[in-house]
C-alpha cells in the first residue's frame, strides 16, 4: 500500500487500536509455514502493512467497510499457530487481529457459543468444572484459537473419537461478517456452517461459532514402549476398535524420533517405538489388560495442560515434528490418511519403501465413520523434488496426501477438505476478493 492510501485507511477505522510498526506488522505476518522448506521459501517477506485488533464485532464491521471502502486485502490473524502460511498476508494490506472476540456467549449440556478469537485452553479451562468440554482440539491447544482451528485446522486431540472438524456435527454454527461497503452479519447453521471450515478465512470473517462439547473424564497421560513399531501400532489399532474403553488419544511414533523428546526422554528407553495415549481413569485398567505383555508402560499421569505445564498431547500432531525441529532442521513432514480396510498392510508397506527417510507417526482418527490412521510422518528432506516423488509414490500406493507444503485451499487439504460451495459462497460475502487473496486459487472476483 502506498502511504497515502495506508494514511486514508487508518484515517478511515478511527478509535479502533492499529499497529503500523513495520517491524512488528512483519513478525505477527508470520505463522509455522517454516516447517515447510519449500513454503519458507515461497513465502519470505511476505507481509500485511497494519494490523488492526477490533475490540469487539462492530469493531470487525467498521474494518470490512474500510477494506470493502478502499478495496485493501483483510487476512485474519488468530494464535498465529497455521502450518501453511494461511495467516500469511500474500498481498500486503490489514492483519485483523481477532483475538480479543473471546467471550463465551453461552454454554449448557454439549453446547457452547463462544467468541471465534477464544483460544481454546481458555475455553476447556471454563467448562472443565461444568463436566463438559471441547470434542476436539489441535495439539496447539494452549495458543491457538476455536475459530483459528475450524478455518485453517482439521482435528486432533478427541478425533479418535469424533473425526475430525469435517464430520457432521462438529461445527454447529458460525457467524460470519461479509467483506463490503455495507457489511453484512450472516449466521451460517448446520451443513452451511461447512463453508467457513478449512477456507483458511477466505469465505467471511469468523467472529462466534457453536460447537458440540464432549463429557470430561480425569484423562491419564500413558506412554507405552514396544520394542516394534509396527507393534505399536497393532496395539494402538485394537486400543481405538475397543469401544469400551475410553480414549481420547492414541499416538504411535517409531524410534528414533522418541530420542528427540527433551523432558519426556526419562520414559522412551533408547531403540524402543512408543504409543502416546490418554485413557479415561476408569479404562486404565481395561487398557492394560488389552495391553497384556506385548508393551511397558514407562509413564502414567493425569494430563496436566495448565498454565506452565508441558503436557503429554504437545508430542503428538504436529508437535511431534516440531520436537524434532528444535534440534534438526534438516527435516519437513507429511500428512497422509491410511485406507481404513488395509491400514496395517499399508504402513508395513510405506516402512519398507522409506527405511529411514519417512519416520512414521500416525494418530488414531476415525473418518467417515471408520477408525484408521492419520499419517504425521517426519521426512529427511533432501530436496522438493524428492519431497514430490514420496508424496506421488504414497498417492501411488493409495496412502492419500493433504500436501502441507503449498498454501491454496484447493492445493493442500484433499481429504481435509468438506463437501460445500465454498467457492459460491465466497462470491456472496466477499465479491472483490479482499479476504486473504491468493488462498483460494480457483476464486477471480467478478467485480471491479
Ligand atoms: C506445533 C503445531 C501443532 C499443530 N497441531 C495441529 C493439530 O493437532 N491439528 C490441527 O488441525 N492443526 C494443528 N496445527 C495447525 C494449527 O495450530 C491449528 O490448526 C490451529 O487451530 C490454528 O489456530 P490459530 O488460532 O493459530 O489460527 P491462525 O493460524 O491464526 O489462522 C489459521 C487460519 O484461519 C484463519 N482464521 C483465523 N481466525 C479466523 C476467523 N475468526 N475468521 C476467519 N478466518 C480465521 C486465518 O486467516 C488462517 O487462514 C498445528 C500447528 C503447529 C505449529
Amino acid at each position: 500500500m502506498s502511504s497515502s492510501a495506508l494514511t486514508r485507511l487508518v484515517a478511515d477505522l478511527g478509535d479502533i487500536p492499529v499497529v503500523t510498526d513495520a517491524k512488528i506488522v512483519r513478525r505477527r505476518s508470520r505463522d509455522f509455514f517454516w516447517y515447510s522448506p519449500v513454503l519458507n521459501e515461497a513465502l519470505e517477506g511476505k507481509s500485511a502493512d497494519l494490523i488492526a485488533a477490533p475490540r469487539d464485532e462492530a469493531d470487525v464491521v467498521r474494518i470490512a467497510a474500510a477494506c470493502a471502502r478502499h478495496r485493501v486485502p483483510l487476512t485474519v490473524r488468530a494464535g498465529g499457530t497455521g502450518n501453511y502460511g494461511q495467516a500469511v498476508p500474500l498481498q500486503g494490506g490489514v492483519l485483523l487481529d481477532i483475538t480479543a472476540l473471546q467471550t463465551i456467549e453461552w454454554a449448557k449440556p454439549g453446547l457452547l457459543r463462544v467468541g471465534a478469537g477464544a483460544k481454546m485452553s481458555s475455553i476447556d479451562g471454563e467448562l472443565q468444572p461444568s463436566g463438559w468440554e471441547l470434542r476436539m482440539h489441535p495439539s496447539t491447544k494452549r495458543t491457538a484459537t476455536i475459530g483459528g482451528f475450524v478455518a485453517g485446522g482439521s482435528g486432533g486431540i478427541g478425533s479418535v473419537n469424533f473425526g475430525g472438524l469435517r464430520e457432521p456435527g462438529n461445527i454447529l454454527a458460525a457467524r460470519i461478517v461479509t467483506v463490503e461497503e455495507a457489511p453484512r452479519l450472516i449466521e451460517l447453521r448446520g451443513d452451511a456452517a461447512q463453508k467457513i471450515n478449512r477456507a483458511y478465512g477466505t469465505t467471511g470473517i469468523i467472529t462466534a461459532l457453536e460447537m458440540p462439547l464432549a463429557p470430561v473424564w480425569n484423562w491419564i497421560d500413558v506412554v507405552v514402549v514396544f520394542d516394534e513399531f509396527i507393534d505399536a501400532v497393532a496395539f494402538g489399532y485394537e486400543a481405538a476398535l475397543a469401544d469400551g474403553i475410553i480414549k481420547k488419544l492414541l499416538s504411535p511414533i517409531t524410534w528414533p524420533l522418541p530420542s528427540y523428546f527433551g523432558a519426556l526422554k526419562p520414559f522412551c528407553p533408547e531403540g524402543k517405538s512408543i504409543l502416546i495415549a490418554m485413557i479415561a481413569e476408569p479404562s486404565l485398567e481395561s487398557f492394560k489388560s488389552l495391553l497384556g505383555g506385548r508393551g511397558t508402560i514407562t509413564m502414567e499421569m493425569p494430563t496436566d495442560d495448565g498454565p506452565g505445564k508441558v503436557p503429554l498431547y504437545e508430542y503428538t500432531w504436529n508437535h511431534t515434528t516440531l520436537q524434532v525441529l528444535k534440534s534438526d532442521r534438516s527435516v519437513t513432514y507429511l500428512q497422509c490418511l491410511y485406507p481404513h480396510d488395509r491400514l496395517m498392510q499399508k504402513v508395513a508397506e510405506m516402512r519398507e519403501m522409506f527405511a529411514g527417510e519417512v519416520l512414521q507417526h500416525l494418530e488414531f482418527i476415525r473418518f467417515n465413520g471408520r477408525v484408521t490412521c492419520s499419517g504425521l510422518p517426519v521426512v529427511r528432506y533432501t530436496g522438493a523434488d524428492r519431497l514430490n516423488e514420496i508424496m506421488r509414490l504414497h498417492e501411488e500406493h493409495e496412502v492419500y496426501i493433504a500436501n502441507p507444503h503449498v498454501f491454496t485451499v484447493e492445493d493442500g487439504s484433499r481429504y481435509k477438505r468438506v463437501d460445500a460451495d465454498q467457492l459460491g459462497f465466497k462470491h456472496e460475502v466477499d465479491p472483490y476478493g479482499l479476504l486473504n487473496p491468493g488462498k483460494m486459487r480457483s476464486f477471480a472476483s467478478t467485480r471491479p
